[in-house]
């Protein structure tokens, strides 16, 4: 049908037909059906919680250099599986191959990185005097949870594993309903480079199976990445099992361009930053706030790259493909219609393309009152709206007044403004001059409604390590 591989369970190191509802996907470039599939009932949600929970002693007493040869093997697994799992990846979400390879090949590298971490979870000593000695000893935190979205499946389902497996933690994988595909497929990798059996299983299903995954008791730690409405439910479902929690949830980030800018190095990475992925990015940068002198001369330069953008099958690698699904068109197409019926200038796009597929293109509004329905919400599509701003302080004031926190752009030609903005922005994560561009090693995460935690980077690890204090009294000889 699809040429996808069937989706299905993965647990104690085997696949299981799930035995809870029927889901049947489409491909949404082209409307045709994908390999159906079957969800986790609720005993087998339990059944894989108990199976990681029982290899837990194994993979946490494996020794940290055979840890990491394990997970060095499975990255190079990955590499050398990287076609198939790219073509997957690109059918399945509907996104360009070339993004494709290069999720698959960033799911190898948190592999790598984390792996290089397995022999250096270094405790500490804490000075109590002469006749005591106090230590940590950096164990792993148990059986760790991770329910994911759609838009990045498989490099989002690594930025969690890798950490929790280098910890010696063992994991239950849940990937998102509209995306069941490659993370089967990586479980079985896992097993194929020396993982025992039980330490990384995946269920699937929609809520029910995500809601019955994190109050599971057992659970030490969920890793959540989704909406911030569905963060919330995560939290209190997971007060059942008193588990941790790493919340990556949704973004409205700001993108500020002042009137100094290199205005072509503004526009390409506002561009990138809206229009990758179709705009289904958390981080996009879906608020253009741009100093009044320079706004009209920016966004015609964006509007002739967006126009220059080639929409199509995500096979044939595109510049952008579809929308992940018919429900995601018509969202974005919602907040698209309200905004034009409450009279807001549309500069680019704002019709739905007229082909089959959940295509949807390139779109601008332009500037938008801070309070709009628009300005606020998380569209998650190609939309991107502008502020008109007065000089950095003005735009720090309108960049902060959102729920949301999680990155921010700043394009300025002055370092000392450029910080003082960095330093002031209400996110967890800036880019100065560039967006977007910090790579996979570098500290992420949200604050405010965008999140609690950090994942990337050695910063990562420490939600799958629960350091346990030892202190000895040796008085001496009496
Ligand atoms: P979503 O919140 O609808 O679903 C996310 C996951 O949660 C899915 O696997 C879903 O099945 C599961 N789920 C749904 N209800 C649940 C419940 N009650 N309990 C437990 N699990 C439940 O999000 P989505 O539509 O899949 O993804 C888009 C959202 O994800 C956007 O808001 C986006 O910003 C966010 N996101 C954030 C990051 C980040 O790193 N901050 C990365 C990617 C996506």
């Amino acid at each position: 049908m699809s040429g996808l591989p069937e989706a299905c369970l993965w647990i104690d190191g085997a696949d299981h037909p799930g035995r809870g509802a029927a889901r049947c996907l489409v491909d949404p470039a082209i409307e045709a059906p994908l390999s159906p599939f079957r969800e986790a009932d609720a005993d087998q949600v339990a059944q894989a919680v108990a199976t990681a929970s029982a290899a837990l002693p194994r993979w946490a007493d494996t020794l940290p250099r055979d840890r990491a040869a394990v997970l060095f093997r499975l990255a190079d697994l990955i590499t050398q599986d990287a076609d198939r799992l790219a073509r997957i990846e690109a059918v399945n979400v509907g996104k360009p191959l070339s993004q494709a390879c290069r999720d698959v090949g960033r799911a190898a590298d948190y592999f790598r990185f984390y792996a290089g971490a397995c022999d250096k979870l270094n405790g500490e000593t804490i000075p109590l005097g002469p006749d005591q000695t106090a230590l940590t000893v950096a164990e792993p935190v148990g059986v760790t949870a991770h329910i994911l979205p759609w838009n990045y499946p498989i490099s989002t389902l690594a930025r969690g594993v890798a950490p929790a497996l280098a910890a010696g933690a063992t994991a239950v994988a849940k990937p998102s309903e509209l995306t069941p595909f490659s993370a089967v497929e990586l479980a079985r990798l896992a097993t194929q480079a020396g993982l025992p059996d039980g330490a990384f299983n995946v269920v699937l299903g929609g809520g029910e199976t995500g809601a019955a995954l994190a109050g599971q008791e057992g659970v030490a730690h969920v890793t959540f990445t989704g909406s911030t409405a569905t963060g919330r439910k995560v939290m209190q479902a997971a007060s059942t099992p008193v588990a941790g929690v790493t919340l990556e949830l949704g973004g409205k980030s700001p993108v500020i361009v002042l009137e100094d800018a290199d205005l072509d190095a503004a526009a390409v990475g506002v561009l990138r930053g809206i229009f990758f992925n179709a705009g289904q990015v958390c981080a996009a940068g879906s608020r253009l706030i741009c100093a009044r002198g320079v706004h009209d001369a920016l966004i015609a330069k964006l509007a002739e790259k967006a126009r220059a953008m080639r929409l199509g099958n995500p096979l044939d690698d595109p510049d952008m493909g579809p929308l992940v699904s018919a429900a995601q068109l018509a969202r974005v197409e919602g907040f698209v219609e309200r905004a034009k019926a409450q009279g807001f200038t549309c500069a680019l796009g704002g019709q739905r393309v007229d082909r089959p597929g959940f295509f949807y293109p390139p779109t601008i509004f332009t500037d938008i009152p801070p309070e709009a329905e628009i300005a606020r919400e998380e569209v998650f599509g190609p939309v991107l709206i502008t502020h008109l701003c007065d000089g950095a302080e003005d735009a720090l004031r309108i960049a902060n007044d959102n729920p949301y926190g999680l990155v921010a752009g700043v394009y300025t030609r002055s370092h000392d403004t450029a910080l003082w903005l960095a330093r002031r922005l209400e996110v967890g994560q800036v880019f100065v001059n560039g967006f977007l561009s910090g790579g996979d090693t570098v500290p992420f995460g949200g604050v405010k409604h965008s999140g609690i935690g950090r994942e990337k980077g050695l910063a990562g690890l420490s939600a799958y390590l629960a350091p346990k204090s030892i202190i000895l009294n040796h008085a001496g000889p009496t």
